[in-house]
């Protein structure tokens, strides 16, 4: 295989599974094809690289062989169920979902969805329907530049799916008759012996009349038809950390879609917007801002305010600046998200020259120029 998956993930060949997890969930939002500028040939390329790096035995294999076992590693023939053994597990496959799986945008929306997962491939599919844990979901907050310095508590409204409160989740109108289910005897599991491409196979797959209850009962919950689930609003409390940039995503733990027959709760990805300041510049954890002199503050010094994101800063400006000259001053940047303390600022002097002089100025500049100036 010529593909190189590190390079794929922008990550160091001795990157950890952290790392090579956050940098593909960082690249996956990033190309994400439901997004504007996504682009779905290189959404596929990242998830092919994240499978292959984030298991331990396929990595040593790429590392090693430059592919992964007997298959090799095929992004495309994965996607069409034939090849990778990446995102599918054996009851995936013999459960026909996988080995048919024509996965299209859709589904690669499903794969989002459940990165918490990751990839649980089938993860919607008919043929499985015991405790599903719940989708994990992505959406927005805007913030200004203000907050983003102090941070902030928001409230956010997102409609998704929450647990039903009729039948507390479990699918049964209260008062139903409870009874073993006939199919499965109550094991929640059936053996199932089907023709896949690697032979015949015998695999235990979930029951299909109880979905891996093991129950069954007399009458559906009627405000969720036996799901569970019902999409309605719900609004979520967020913490924005202090220091959080535009761009960097939040993950909120329990916060997607409620788990399907008492699965657990998806996570929620919250993609923070930073609106920008009309006098800051932020660049890692330093800032940047201009402060406008006059001539003959620049030409004589002099301390000067110069405003930061809390109140101001006195800044001496020695005598003989120049136009454009930086100054420091430590520790009244942006506060850093990990570990502690502050980014720096950085001012910019700006002399403004007038552009119109009255008569006193006109000869006192007069008698400058006299002297060399
Ligand atoms: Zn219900
Ligand atoms: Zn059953």
């Amino acid at each position: 295989m010529s593909k190189d998956y590190y390079q794929i993930l922008g990550v160091d060949k001795k990157a950890t599974k952290d790392e090579i997890k956050k940098a593909f969930r960082k690249k996956a939002h990033e190309h994400h094809p439901d997004k504007g500028n996504g682009n779905a040939d290189k959404f596929k390329e990242i998830n092919e690289a994240y499978q292959v790096l984030s298991n331990e035995q396929k990595r040593q294999q790429y590392d090693q062989y430059g592919s992964t076992g007997p298959f090799g590693y095929d992004g495309a023939r994965a996607n069409s169920g034939q090849g990778g053994m990446g995102g599918f597990n054996w009851q995936d496959m013999a459960g026909g979902q996988g080995a048919q799986g024509n996965i299209n945008m859709d589904d690669l929306g499903d794969i989002f969805g459940g990165l918490g997962d990751i990839f649980g491939f089938g993860g919607r599919s008919n043929s499985r329907r015991g405790p599903q844990r719940g989708h994990d979901m992505e959406s927005e907050l805007t913030i200004t530049f203000e907050e983003s310095y102090s941070g902030v508590e928001k409230m956010i409204q997102l409609k998704k799916n929450i647990q039903c409160n009729h039948c507390h989740g479990n699918g049964a109108e209260p008062g139903a008759k409870i009874e073993t289910c006939q199919t499965c005897k109550g094991s929640g599991q059936v053996r199932q012996v089907q023709n896949t491409m690697f032979g015949q196979m015998s695999s235990v797959i979930v029951c299909p009349d109880c979905h891996g209850e093991g129950k069954s009962y007399s009458q559906k919950c009627k405000d969720c038809r036996g799901s569970g689930v019902i999409n309605d609003y719900d609004k979520i409390k967020v913490k924005v950390p202090a220091g959080i940039s535009n761009g960097q995503s939040l993950k909120l733990s329990g916060k997607g879609e409620a788990g399907i027959k008492g699965g657990p709760v998806g996570d929620l990805y919250l993609n923070i917007f930073v609106k920008p300041s009309a006098k800051f510049k932020r660049d890692g954890h330093d800032l940047y801002t201009a402060r406008t002199i006059t001539l003959t503050q620049a030409l004589l010094g002099d301390k000067v305010n110069v405003d930061i994101m809390e109140g101001k800063v006195k800044l001496k400006i020695p005598s003989g600046t120049e136009s454009g000259k930086r100054f420091l001053i430590r520790g009244k940047g942006m506060p850093k998200l990990q570990g502690s303390g502050y980014g720096n600022l950085y001012v910019e002097v700006d002399i403004d020259i007038p552009s119109r002089l009255n008569r006193q100025q006109k000869k006192l500049i007069e008698e400058l120029k006299k002297e060399g100036l």
